[in-house]
């Protein structure tokens, strides 16, 4: 049992996680990020501080982060989320706290809470690939995380694709999350509609990767372009990361999996074209188990895979 913290950039959700994975409790603030860090840091405090009084024993305490951690896991290096960057929560949360806080990054949980309770269970290898605003990556190698030698590993939306028509967030030309997210998804069809290519999507003011997805469902071309470019390039990256883990497993989460099959047929299809071996060694690709929940019930169990 544990309790784990997703420290969103618009909410801080907390939980009460059992030994089977289950939530408990679960308590929700937003994220004040624009206060500045010693109010987030306090409204964290009191979260946790709620749960601990509401679990029935004590406590491990995960924490998952969207940004990446300094090597020994105690300083968030760079959160652009929240804008902050060598921030030491471990040690101002263990201060407050009088016990001990573990962080981790929010893909690399969805990871875990995968392997100890959901798609990847029981598996020792597995990968998992979010498909949100941006792409989360996750790494998990004989059933413990990867973070790196600096800890910037797992950062599966940096690899670079090739030349895209804009710059990806981390400053690079080319990143996976520039092709594969629900942004790059909005901003391919902004582009070729300016372009005068037609489509339902016209319709649609501000448009999101979910209207994407479900424009493609109903069969209009520009939508099941954009989703087709999605997968084309997560199987390059899929095959690629084969090529080097070989894992039992890949996992597709975050928002834009919610498409279901439909996706995830896509993907395991341009994946297999693009296998070294595709005769002999096929991962297994699967759709995460766990949505919202996930990052919770990984941060809780991250004891467990370091
Ligand atoms: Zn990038």
């Amino acid at each position: 049992m544990g309790i784990g913290i997703d420290l969103g950039g618009t909410t801080i959700k907390g939980g009460v996680v059992n030994d089977q994975g289950i939530i408990l409790v679960e308590r929700l603030v937003k994220t004040r990020s624009h206060l500045g860090y010693s109010h987030v840091l306090g409204d964290l405090i009191k979260l946790i501080e709620e749960l601990q009084l509401l679990s029935p024993e004590e406590q491990v305490i995960g924490i998952g982060i969207p940004g990446i951690l300094s090597v020994d896991g105690g300083t968030i290096v760079s959160c652009p989320n929240l804008q902050w960057e060598n921030i030491p929560l471990k040690r101002d949360l263990e201060q407050a706290l009088s016990t001990a806080v573990l962080l981790v990054n929010d893909a690399t949980a969805a990871c875990i809470a995968e392997a100890a309770f959901g798609s990847t269970r029981g598996k020792a290898n597995s990968v998992m690939i979010t498909l949100g605003t941006g792409v989360g990556g996750g790494v998990i190698i004989n059933n413990r995380i990867i973070s790196g030698a600096q800890g910037v590993a797992s950062e599966i939306g940096h690899m670079l694709m090739e030349e895209n028509f804009y710059r990806c967030g981390c400053g690079k030309n080319g990143c996976l999350e520039t092709f594969a997210s629900a942004t790059a998804m909005i901003r391919y069809c902004h582009l070729r509609i300016n372009q005068g290519y037609d489509s339902t999507l016209r319709s649609i003011e501000d448009f999101d990767g979910e209207a994407i997805m479900d424009a493609a469902k109903a069969g209009d071309s520009l939508a099941e372009e954009a989703v087709n470019r999605l997968a084309n390039y997560l199987g390059w990256a899929i095959a690629n990361i084969n090529d080097i883990i070989n894992p039992e497993s890949f996992t597709i989460g975050g928002g834009l999996s919610y498409a279901g099959e439909f996706l995830l047929e896509k993907i395991q299809a341009e994946a297999i074209k693009r296998l070294t071996y595709p005769q002999y060694a096929v991962p297994e690709m699967v759709l995460a188990r766990f949505k919202n929940e996930a990052g919770m019930i990984g941060a809780a169990n991250l004891g467990s895979f370091i």
